[in-house]
């Protein structure tokens, strides 16, 4: 399959791993819009929101706990932070598979966009 993500998965595009569990790994978004900008995504290849099965919602709340400690690490937890999931082409989402943003480390705008 031609997902980028599952590449990073399967370790045939190099990315700086920051977190990894059973089910979930976090390295830096290639093109950071603030000073901490990590993806949160999980292993297997769900490729966006809408198509996470009910019966496998817990996984965003994991991809939650997992910016909880990422926050934490990186310093953002006090200052606070964002996480964002964009889905479909109106929710402006560029990579199809799922994803969770991790922002923080500058004001971010109360507008959402
Ligand atoms: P979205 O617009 O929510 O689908 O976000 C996709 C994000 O993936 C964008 O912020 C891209 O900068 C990021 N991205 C695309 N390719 C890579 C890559 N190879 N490594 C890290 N981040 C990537
Ligand atoms: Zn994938």
């Amino acid at each position: 399959m031609d997902c980028i993500f599952c590449k990073i998965v399967a370790g045939e595009i190099p990315a700086d791993i920051r977190y990894e569990d059973e089910e979930l790994i976090a390295f830096p978004d290639i093109n950071p819009i603030a000073p901490i900008h990590l993806l949160i995504i999980p292993k297997k290849h769900i490729p966006s929101l809408i198509e996470l099965p009910e019966t496998e919602v817990s996984l965003v709340g994991k991809m939650a706990g997992a910016a909880n400690k990422l926050a934490e690490r990186e310093n953002i937890a006090e200052s606070g932070y964002r996480v964002v999931i964009n889905c479909g082409e109106q929710g402006g989402q560029g990579v199809f598979h799922l994803h969770m943003h991790l922002l923080g480390g500058r004001q971010l705008s109360h507008d959402m966009g």
